[in-house]
C-alpha cells in the first residue's frame, strides 16, 4: 500500500502492533508487511490464512483497528497465499467490497463497495460517493477502475475482476466494457437500476466486448445491508 509521506511516521508505529496482532490471529500462517526498495512510502503485504473466512475475520478485525483507520482509503497491494482461493476467493473480496460499502453508510452514501483484482492481487477499490463528492458518476465500480487505472498505468483492464456488493448500473456497465474487464461478480439484485440482469442492457449493444457474470456471492448479506440502511432513514 501506498501511504502518504506525513502518515509514515504514525503508520510505522501502529505497524508493528498490527504485525504482532495478525499473527496471532487464529487461521493465520504467516504475515509480512514490508517497505518496497524503490519507494518507502509503498509497504507490500504478503499473508496467508488457512481459508477465505479466516482471511475475512482478518480483514474485518484490521479494518476496525486503529491500522485500518490509519491507513483507510490508502492503495493497496496483497501478495495472499494458503487461501483456497478456487472455492473461496469471490466470498473472500466479496467481503472486502462489504466493508467498502460500510464506509459508504458511514458517509451517509447508499452502501455500495467494490473491489478490482486480477491474478488475485487488489488493483483498486471504491465505495459510493456521489453525495460527498458532488459526482453524480463516483460510484464504487467507477471509483476502483480509476484507481486500478492509474495504479497499473492503463485505462485498459483486462483479465481483472470486479466485485460489487449490488448489481451494477447502466453507467458502471458502460465503464466495465470500456475498461475491459474480464468478469463482474455482484452480490444483491438491484431491481429498480441494475443493468446486468434485471435490465440486461448489453444483448442489443454492438461492443465486441462481453464480461462474465457470476451474481449472487454474499447476495443476502449484501441485500441486507441495503435494505437497513433505507430503513434507517425512514
Ligand atoms: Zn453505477
Amino acid at each position: 500500500m501506498s501511504v502518504p509521506q506525513d502518515q509514515l511516521e504514525a503508520t510505522q508505529v501502529a505497524l508493528v502492533v498490527h504485525i504482532a496482532l495478525t499473527q496471532a490471529e487464529p487461521g493465520c500462517l504467516s504475515f509480512e508487511v514490508w517497505p518496497s526498495a524503490e519507494n518507502p512510502l509503498i509497504f507490500h503485504v504478503k499473508e496467508a490464512f488457512i481459508d477465505g473466512e479466516a482471511f475475512a475475520d482478518h480483514q474485518a478485525r484490521a479494518g476496525a483497528s486503529p491500522w485500518g483507520q490509519l491507513t483507510q482509503g490508502f492503495a493497496r497491494e496483497y501478495q495472499t497465499s494458503g487461501l483456497d482461493l478456487s472455492a473461496s476467493a469471490d466470498e473472500t473480496f466479496m467481503h472486502q467490497a462489504l466493508q467498502l460499502a460500510d464506509h459508504a453508510s458511514e458517509a451517509g452514501e447508499v452502501p455500495v463497495g467494490a473491489v478490482l483484482v486480477r491474478d488475485g492481487q487488489v488493483m483498486g477499490q471504491g465505495f459510493n460517493q456521489p453525495i460527498s463528492g458532488l459526482d453524480p458518476t463516483a460510484h464504487a465500480e467507477i471509483i476502483a477502475l480509476r484507481q486500478a487505472a492509474q495504479l497499473h498505468n492503463n485505462y485498459r483492464l483486462p483479465g481483472s475482476t470486479l466485485y460489487v456488493t449490488i448489481e451494477p448500473c447502466l453507467m458502471c456497465v458502460g465503464a466495465l466494457i470500456h475498461a475491459r474487464v474480464a468478469r463482474v461478480v455482484f452480490g444483491a439484485l438491484e431491481p429498480k437500476a441494475g443493468a446486468v440482469l434485471s435490465h440486461p442492457c448489453l444483448e442489443s449493444y454492438p461492443s465486441n466486448h462481453r464480461f462474465a457474470v457470476t451474481p449472487g456471492v454474499l447476495g443476502e448479506i449484501c441485500g441486507q445491508r441495503m435494505s437497513r440502511f433505507f430503513a434507517a432513514r425512514r
